[in-house]
């Protein structure tokens, strides 16, 4: 195909061409089995299905202007008042709004590290500084890491929980502590879009009702298998989503989007079904890899943490050898999503294939 051969004289902002990129995990095509992006295994239920193909035909209208239908379905089971609810195409086009409406030049977002690679790219495009705090030795968020990274141009912190892609989580007592100890002005993000597979009660919308600083970040990618739709949400002091539902474009939520989403979360036994699928896979995959010397930290999410370190690429290599793609780290780890049993076998041969048998111990393997 044609290229142009001159590039525009046109210059992108500063923090734009600086900005890291997108990555795709590496031999997506060649693979039988992709467990590098935490989709759901399961496909969306009939139910779901046939909502978004009778609404088709009405595709050439516009949606409500804020996703009225999907914030009452939302509202009322969530118990909270739609002034509080924004609904947008992906939990992530929402925080990047958040982003926009309250941080930008000359402000810093504190941020785990290793955490979601979208934090530092969405952070960096709002034109503030992303400030990466290292998790702690058992891969889970350092609060006091955190509140030590806080400085006068901090405007707010976001925190991953369950965090991707360790799949650790942090007790609502920590993350308390990390609400009540930040100056009153800095927002709180809590990413939750691993909620419904967290191991442990995790509910910040509690802490929204309780705390106006607090924001809530939700998604129907996940446990509600819609990935591909684009459908999240967001729950926040009526003040916030109102500045929120300003910063971003209108019609953020497509009309198949707001029909499949909300045929998604009336259908609880199919959410359910997926949770369970993906709770059986994490603990075969955990407890298969460490009779095979691996310890993995207990995942609340749809994935397993292989801490590798350095032999990361080597493993992901030799996975899609074993034609399942996942994602490495680099010098850190292997996140695995879960939910196929075949992907998961692939996997473990591949770590077989490496010769990690179960007798070395896992010092070595992460060395
Ligand atoms: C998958 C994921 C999301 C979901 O993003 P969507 O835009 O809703 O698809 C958000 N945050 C984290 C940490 C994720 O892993």
């Amino acid at each position: 195909m044609h290229v142009p051969a001159a590039g525009p004289t046109a210059r992108p902002r500063r923090v734009v061409s600086d900005l890291p990129r997108y990555s795709r995990a590496a031999g997506l095509n060649e693979v039988r089995w992709r467990a590098s992006s935490n989709e759901s295994t399961v496909p969306p239920s009939p139910r779901v299905q046939q909502a978004i193909v009778e609404t088709a035909a009405q595709a050439h209208l516009y949606p409500s202007l804020q996703g009225d239908l999907l914030v009452a379905d939302l509202s009322a089971r969530l118990q909270v008042a739609p002034e509080q609810i924004v609904v947008g195409g992906g939990s992530l086009a929402l925080l990047q709004h958040t982003l926009a409406a309250y941080t930008g030049a000359e402000t810093e977002v504190v941020h785990a590290w290793r955490s979601y690679e979208a934090y530092p790219i969405l952070i960096g495009v709002v034109g503030a500084t992303p400030v990466p705090v290292a998790l702690d030795a058992t891969h889970t968020h350092d609060v006091d890491a955190m509140l030590a990274a806080i400085t006068w141009s901090t405007q707010a912190i976001i925190v991953c929980n369950p965090n991707n892609p360790t799949g650790t989580e942090l007790p609502r007592s920590e993350i308390e502590r990390l609400i009540t100890s930040v100056p009153a002005n800095v927002l709180v993000l809590l990413d939750e879009a691993y909620q419904e597979f967290a191991t442990t009660d995790i509910d910040g919308l509690s802490l929204v009702r309780q705390y106006p600083n607090v924001v809530v970040f939700r998604t129907f990618s996940k446990a509600y298998g819609l990935a591909g739709l684009r459908a999240g949400y967001m729950i926040a002091h009526p003040e916030v989503a109102d500045n929120v539902r300003a910063a971003a474009p209108p019609f953020g939520l497509s009309l198949l989007a707001e029909a499949g989403a909300r045929a998604a979360w009336a259908d609880t036994t199919h959410t359910k079904h997926i949770v369970d699928v993906v709770c059986d896979g994490r603990e075969y995959l955990r407890r298969e890899a460490a009779k095979r010397g691996l310890d993995t930290p207990v995942s609340g999410a749809n994935f397993v943490w292989l801490p590798v370190g350095s032999r990361a690429t080597e493993l992901q290599k030799a996975c899609v050898a074993h034609r399942v793609s996942v994602r490495a780290f680099d010098g850190e780890g292997v996140r695995v999503t879960v939910g196929d049993r075949d992907a998961e076998d692939a996997v473990l041969a591949a770590i077989d294939s490496l010769q990690w048998a179960a007798t070395s111990d896992t010092r070595s393997l992460a060395d």
